[in-house]
């Protein structure tokens, strides 16, 4: 049965400033309900200014994603009321967003290249947050937070494209990695981006879970959803077409309410805003774009012969796709790729840190450094690991580091000596191997390194006992 998923993404703007008045966006760290004013609290009479900054964001945005950014533009009120939402109605776009029609592309399953249309781009203002204690089924009361009311947000609508929770998962990654390099949007910012999701089954009517906030969130949601529906199908029962609630604890979807239509929103154009000109900005915004995911995985393909895993995995991060780039002006780009895609990246994830964060504690030159005391045998590979951890834990130099570990690579008269030892205390080993059981020499070299600390390297090991054992000793 064929599955079809389309999102709609909102992604809080890196703007100063609110979308309609002066108050700050940078409420993440403040006290609830005080970045407010009269405007984002919806007081009658207080009136609307379009915040300039935000609007090129947008057309960024759009002509990033390839869309074909309108003449003009106009502000709608969306009307309904909820607590996150004082005024009664939201101010969002309806018929004049700022773009239309737009594609990005997604590495899916092995690698194959799939489109995802864009069908619109539009601008709209964040209603406040409303916090439980536990979850939304348990909590005896709601409180509310105003601070994100009016914060700057950007919607980005796909056609029902996707055909998997897994491709869905790495559409939000690509256009996480787009929004980022565009400098309008920081991904680690807790509730940046929130997604509803649309699900059908062949056969079966669309479902809309909301307001997701998480890219994990969003594939599990997706994938409860398909087992739901098809349950239904199968047992000959219809899918309702209704709006659904995402219980991230339990990782099941809850039926909110049926589906709403447009015409229960009453749409109608702001009247306390004049429709906008931007076509006129569209010169400017395009020479603002820099270089872009998909053409700088190619650029690093050519210029660096790295392998296509490694492309895709340095460039996700423009942090990270920067910091490569300056390692790989100093020293082989090829390792460089190694010890940056496959273990920097790794350590970062494993604690939950950004690069920007970790460029602090260890510099590109300090990683150059240390790569070129790996190519010189001063230290190990094991030697290399063991230092990236420690700098990104407690900071500190490689040469100190390397002192206060005794992570320098043993001498190899040292390392002979271990080798003999152990030869001298595996006699019987020594037989197997002779013997044609190929294993015992990973006993051997696990022992030799045991003695060494990891300060040898384990192939020169496995080879120096090899010549030995066939030299005799
Ligand atoms: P609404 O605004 O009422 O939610 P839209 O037509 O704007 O409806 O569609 C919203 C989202 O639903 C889009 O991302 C679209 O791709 C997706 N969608 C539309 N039809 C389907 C479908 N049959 N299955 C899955 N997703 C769908
Ligand atoms: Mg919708
Ligand atoms: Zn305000």
């Amino acid at each position: 049965m064929d599955v079809k998923i389309g999102l709609e993404c909102h992604a809080q703007l890196l703007t100063r400033s609110k979308l309609f008045c002066s108050c700050s966006t940078d409420y993440h760290n403040a006290e609830p309900n005080t970045y407010v004013c009269a405007t984002c609290l919806g007081l009658p009479g207080a009136l609307p200014v379009v915040n300039k900054r935000a609007i090129r964001y947008a057309i960024k945005i759009a002509l990033a994603l390839g869309c074909e950014v309108q003449e003009e533009t106009i502000f709608y009120r969306k009307n309904y009321y909820y607590p996150d939402l004082p005024r009664g109605f939201q101010i969002t776009q309806y018929d004049f967003p700022i773009a239309f029609k737009g594609l990005v592309r997604i590495e899916s399953n092995g690698g194959k290249e799939r489109e995802i249309r864009i069908t619109r781009v539009h601008m709209e203002e964040d209603p406040g947050r409303l916090a439980y204690k536990g979850t939304i089924d348990t909590s005896k009361y709601s409180l509310v937070d105003y601070n994100r009311s009016g914060m700057p947000l950007v919607e980005i609508v796909t056609e029902p494209d996707l055909k998997s929770p897994k491709e869905a998962r790495i559409f939000l990654g690509k256009l996480r990695s787009i929004l980022e390099y565009l400098d309008v949007f920081d991904g680690d910012l807790e509730g940046a981006m929130r997604v509803d999701a649309n699900i059908s089954i062949e056969g079966g009517n669309r479902a809309e879970v909301k307001n997701i906030s998480s890219y994990k969130g969003v594939e599990r949601a997706l994938l409860f959803e398909i087992t739901r529906q098809k349950n239904l199908l199968r047992r000959g029962l219809n899918v309702q077409l209704e709006t659904r609630h995402y219980d991230e604890v339990r990782g099941v979807t809850l039926s909110m309410r049926t589906k709403e239509f447009e015409h229960d929103y009453r749409y109608f154009p702001e009247p306390d805003l004049v429709p906008i000109c931007i076509s006129d900005s569209v010169e400017a915004v395009k020479q603002e774009i820099p270089e872009l995911p998909d053409e700088k995985r190619k650029r690093f393909l050519a210029q660096y012969s790295i392998s296509p895993e490694h492309a895709s995995s340095l460039i996700y991060d423009p942090h990270i796709a920067d910091y490569y780039e300056d390692v790989a002006s100093k020293i082989d780009p090829r390792l460089s790729a190694t010890w940056i895609a496959d273990v920097l990246k790794g350590e970062l994830n494993y604690r939950s840190s950004s690069m920007r964060e970790a460029s602090k504690r260890i510099s590109h030159d300090d990683f150059v450094t240390i790569l070129r005391y790996l190519v010189q045998g001063v230290i190990t590979e094991r030697g290399v690991t063991a230092i990236i951890r420690a700098m990104l834990d407690k900071g500190g130099k490689p040469e100190e580091i390397i002192k206060i570990k005794g992570l320098a690579s043993m001498g190899s008269e040292e390392t002979e000596k271990i080798i003999y030892s152990v030869l001298k205390d595996n006699k019987g080993v020594i037989e197997d191997y002779k013997a044609g059981k190929k294993e015992a020499l990973n006993f051997l070299v696990g022992q030799v390194m045991k003695h060494t600390r990891g300060r040898a390297d384990p192939k020169e090991v496995s080879r120096l006992l090899r010549d030995t054992i066939e030299t005799g000793f």
